[in-house]
């Protein structure tokens, strides 16, 4: 079956200047893409996004963030100058219409996925969205996509579970905030793996923050120390998504994906390869196979050495496609003993014990 790729150049039009999110991220791995001719093959089908409505957008955001990207995109472009909605969260002239476009894509993914027609979809979408919450646009991102994906799910495709899975190096802050109580319109169980944000932005995402009232147990975070290569995120997966997801019976299987891990990324200081996201989605595929009919939604969060990223999005790609014996690897990379040893010996037991008055599994 058919793997969908979600990409418009309207997403070029979220034009920041030098700033690392840049637009040249989505070039380097449209280039890529042909380059390997993965745009040729039959399974494969580039689809184009659509314009999200603001009935869609308020899912997951109040009114006054809505207002605030129109109005501050009116400025950049009444002036001819990028503007800022925080300190490092830039509005270009084009940003609020790329923003419409960036949820739309994935709406457009998700009917496709659900009537059938594709198997999965990798929306490649700017800006990006995972650290902006109902009220604040932050860290690069104006729009909540997945969040809104994810409400989009149960209100207009009556779906009743949806796992979000966000493996950026940055806790997902935003998409945390808006589910950390729950859904009033459905279950959320979202698992954010990222460098310890005691030594990185947004500096959240412990694992004493499991969510409250309703969302009580299902926010589940994995600060991973920095230095960890891949082999510890295989280890969360075993230990703590596998037997929660399987309980938990997703529909659909919503996946935030940065690609900022690797182990050269300026911003931060991991150890995984461009093969190892896409080793980890092979485990999460198990898990939509067995209970959401193999839907999966990839959206683009961030990642900024933008060769690498190609090389991990086309791993990613061959993955959804099952075709994960054909990827492109570089030399494994292990995380040192002692780091390992506090993972499966310490944060892991520890995330248990937090989790185990919510879950059978432990
Ligand atoms: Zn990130």
């Amino acid at each position: 079956m058919v793997t969908g790729i979600v990409y418009d150049d309207i997403y070029l039009q979220h034009r920041i200047g030098t700033h690392v999110e840049s637009h040249e991220r989505l070039i380097a791995i449209m280039e890529f893409l042909k380059e390997k001719n993965l745009l040729d093959d039959k399974d494969y089908l580039l689809i184009k996004p659509r314009k999200a409505t603001l009935d869609q957008i308020k899912y997951a955001h109040e009114e006054s963030l809505i207002n605030e990207v129109k109005e501050v995109s009116e400025l950049a472009e009444s002036t001819g100058h990028t503007q800022s909605l925080d300190m490092d969260t830039l509005v270009s002239g084009k940003t609020y219409e790329a923003g419409l476009y960036s949820v739309g894509g994935n709406l457009e993914a998700i009917d496709k996925i659900m009537s059938g027609e594709l198997k999965n979809v990798f929306a490649l979408v700017r800006p990006p969205g995972h650290h902006s919450n109902s009220y604040k646009c932050a860290g690069f991102c104006i729009f909540n996509n997945i969040a809104i994906g994810a409400e989009y799910l149960f209100r207009e495709k009556g779906l009743e579970r949806v796992a979000i899975i966000d493996w950026d190096c940055h806790h997902g802050n935003g998409t945390q905030d808006i589910f950390y109580e729950g859904s009033k319109t459905g279950e959320v169980t979202f698992f954010s793996s990222h460098q310890d944000g005691r030594t990185l932005y947004p500096g959240s995402g412990f694992i004493n923050e499991i969510g409250k009232g309703k969302g009580k147990g299902k926010i589940i975070n994995f600060p991973m120390p920095p230095g960890s290569a891949e082999d510890v995120i295989m280890n969360f997966f075993d230990e703590i998504v596998d037997p929660t997801l399987s309980e938990f019976k997703p529909e659909f299987i919503l996946i935030s994906a940065g690609f900022d891990t690797h182990w050269t990324d300026r911003l931060t200081n991991m150890g995984w390869t461009y093969q190892g996201p896409a080793r980890y989605l092979d485990k999460i595929k198990s898990i939509a196979k067995k209970y959401a009919d193999n839907r999966i939604l990839i959206t683009l969060e961030g990642g900024y050495e933008i060769d690498k990223q190609a090389k991990a999005v086309y791993n990613c790609l061959k993955v959804l496609n099952d075709d994960g014996e054909n990827l492109i690897e570089e030399k494994l990379r292990r995380s040192d003993p002692d780091l390992l040893n506090y993972v499966d010996n310490k944060l892991i037991p520890k995330l248990k014990e937090n989790l185990s008055n919510y879950w059978n599994c432990f």
